[in-house]
């Protein structure tokens, strides 16, 4: 069997973009400027932010769609499917479990992961598990995903195809995908998939789901400084 290799993180890499404030303004400004708003953008940055910020506060939202960016994301698949209901704005290609044998790479949570769930739904807390939960969630996860790995291997032995044997897998295996998006529609996932004390609508996201947002949201905010502290300062909710 191959060997199974077990990880604690999720990893985002921006593999393509072409996103700028710059791209928020030319924008904006053909409303007031038509054909000569490309030329009005570096022209006064204190005007720049009060653009975006007006936008971003009033809930302009168009503006931020013309501009893109591309990310390779690894993780569990228990967050490619929470991530896949993001449907507008949002381009996906994952890779298969038809035309690829997967490889055995499962999801552990890390000993800071809160184990242990309090209150009713829609208003979960999470708090820490003792040692013993940690114990019995590392040796009962270890153990699930060898044997499944392990029929899942059976089956491709036998001459089973792969999109038949996948169906042992569980939704802690691994995958990766591409996702093209802008800044108006990451605006949208992240006020859904983090938790933060400025949002003005707070959302409780499953932490793996948070832990690739958190990501993109570094990511994106080096690619657009201006637009990312206005959607900070009005309370993360998307334009
Ligand atoms: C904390 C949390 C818990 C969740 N729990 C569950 C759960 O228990 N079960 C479950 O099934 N899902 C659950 N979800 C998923 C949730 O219901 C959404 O599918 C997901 O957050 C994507 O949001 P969205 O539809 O706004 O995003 P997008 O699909 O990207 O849509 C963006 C926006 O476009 C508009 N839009 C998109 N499609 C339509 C449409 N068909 N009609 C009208 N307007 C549209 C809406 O304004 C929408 O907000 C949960 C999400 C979160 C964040």
């Amino acid at each position: 069997m191959s060997d199974i290799r077990f990880r604690s993180d999720v990893t985002v890499e921006l593999v393509k973009h072409s996103a700028s404030d710059t791209d928020v303004l030319w924008a904006a400004r053909v409303s007031t400027r038509g054909e000569q708003s490309l030329d009005e953008t570096r022209k006064d940055p204190e005007r720049s932010t009060g653009l975006i910020n007006f936008l971003m506060r009033d809930r302009h939202g168009t503006p931020f769609e013309h501009n893109s960016m591309t990310f390779l994301v690894s993780a569990p698949l228990f967050v490619f499917r929470e991530f896949h209901r993001h449907r507008v704005g949002w381009s996906y290609n994952e890779e298969s479990g038809r035309y690829r044998e997967l490889a055995p790479v499962f999801y552990l949570p890390a000993e800071d992961r809160r184990l242990v769930q309090r209150g009713r739904p829609g208003k979960y807390e999470f708090v820490s598990g003792s040692p013993e939960q940690h114990k019995i969630v590392t040796e009962a996860l270890q153990e699930s995903y060898r044997r499944s790995y392990h029929a899942y291997q059976e089956m491709l032995r036998a001459g089973v195809a792969r999109e038949v044997a996948r169906a042992a897998l569980p939704v802690g295996l691994f995958s990766s995908m591409y996702a093209t998006c802008n800044a108006r529609s990451l605006m949208h996932f992240l006020s859904l998939r983090t938790q933060h004390e400025d949002a003005t609508v707070p959302s409780f996201p499953q932490r793996e789901i948070e832990m690739v947002a958190e990501q993109m949201e570094r990511q994106w905010a080096e690619l657009m400084p201006l637009t990312h502290a206005a959607f900070a300062k009005h309370g993360r909710v998307a334009p």
